[in-house]
């Protein structure tokens, strides 16, 4: 079981944010300007069962950008609304080992390696924008909003701010058009890939949106369904090899759970048919990491036995 029994998910919780809070280093995020203007302070633990069962911890119900987590979310219903067949004839699911903004496609295929970096997760926007047009934005704010259980909405201060400084994410969309990965159109694609990462979330709604994953696609507190089945053991798959930046590996090693991290701070973290646990600590280490995330994760995977090899 993932709490072992008579200790409960909500005091091992509480214990990591006490035993963690502590750490101030690493920085905020500053090459979208809006990002480096949230207060660095801000520390919160949220976790939800797939029982029911809901904790949260200091600032657990302070907004903040989805930014790349969003990209699991979006490689899920591309999954579902293209076909697995067709999203992985635009994009690898094998793990690159560069950093999220990396220009580098598969060598062998052309095509970018995983939906996670930035060059496979613009891909998923445009398979998106192909098969739902106008509608895309809508559909994925349903759905994020069916797994969090209320109604999420965009940042428009950092949407604006991530569209107009974001000339690397344009040359990679370019080039992905060029290789034939991206057919929906450079512009009509960022559009919805900024807005989908400037999405304003908790990390109670993370750890709710979690807690759809390992309840394979319901929301266990509301009952609805928000991603198909299929395409949610896909999405796990990937977030485990490849959902930590370049730090994939050592998070696969230490937790030993299917984990999406975003520059606004935030990590999410699955423990399949258990639980959705999410920090939000805006100060980031040079992989684009939350430091505090990551140190909590570390302390709740050991208290909690989340690790996915554990022999118990
Ligand atoms: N919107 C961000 C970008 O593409 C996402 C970065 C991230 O969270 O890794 O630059």
């Amino acid at each position: 079981p993932a709490v072992p029994a008579g200790y409960g998910l909500e005091t091992v919780v509480r214990h990591t944010y006490e035993r963690t809070r502590t750490d101030t280093s690493g920085a905020l995020a500053d090459y979208i300007p809006e990002l480096a203007l949230v207060d660095p302070d801000r520390f919160g633990i949220a976790a939800v069962s797939v029982e029911g069962e809901v904790v949260s911890v200091g600032d657990a119900d302070v907004a903040f950008t989805i930014q790349s987590i969003s990209k699991a979310f979006a490689f899920c219903l591309a999954l579902e609304v293209a076909g697995r067949e067709k999203v992985l004839s635009r994009v690898g699911v094998e793990p690159s080992g560069d950093a999220f903004n990396a220009i580098v496609f598969d060598a062998e295929t052309n095509r970018p390696f995983n939906p996670m970096v930035n060059a496979g997760a613009i891909t998923v926007s445009g398979l998106l924008v192909e098969h739902l047009g106008a509608d895309a934005l809508d559909f994925v704010l349903d759905r994020f909003s069916a797994a969090a259980g209320r109604r999420l909405v965009v940042d428009e201060a950092v949407f604006r701010s991530e569209a107009e400084t974001a000339h690397r994410n344009r040359g990679i969309a370019h080039l992905l058009t060029s290789a034939g990965a991206l057919t929906a159109g450079v512009d009509a694609t960022l559009d919805l890939y900024f807005r989908q990462c400037s999405i304003l979330v908790t990390a109670g709604d993370l750890a709710r949106m979690g807690a759809t994953l390992a309840n394979i696609g319901e929301n266990p507190l509301t009952g609805t369904t928000a991603f198909a089945v299929d395409a949610v053991r896909s999405t796990l798959a990937v977030m485990f090899t490849c959902g930590m930046y370049n730090f994939a590996g050592n998070w696969a090693f230490d937790v030993g759970v299917p984990a999406k991290s975003g520059v606004g701070g935030g990590i999410l973290g699955v423990v399949n048919r258990q639980l959705g646990i999410a920090t939000y600590s805006p100060r980031l280490d040079g992989r684009g990491n939350s430091v505090r995330g990551i140190a909590a994760f570390r302390e709740l995977a050991e208290e909690l036995g989340l690790h996915l090899f554990d022999p118990t």
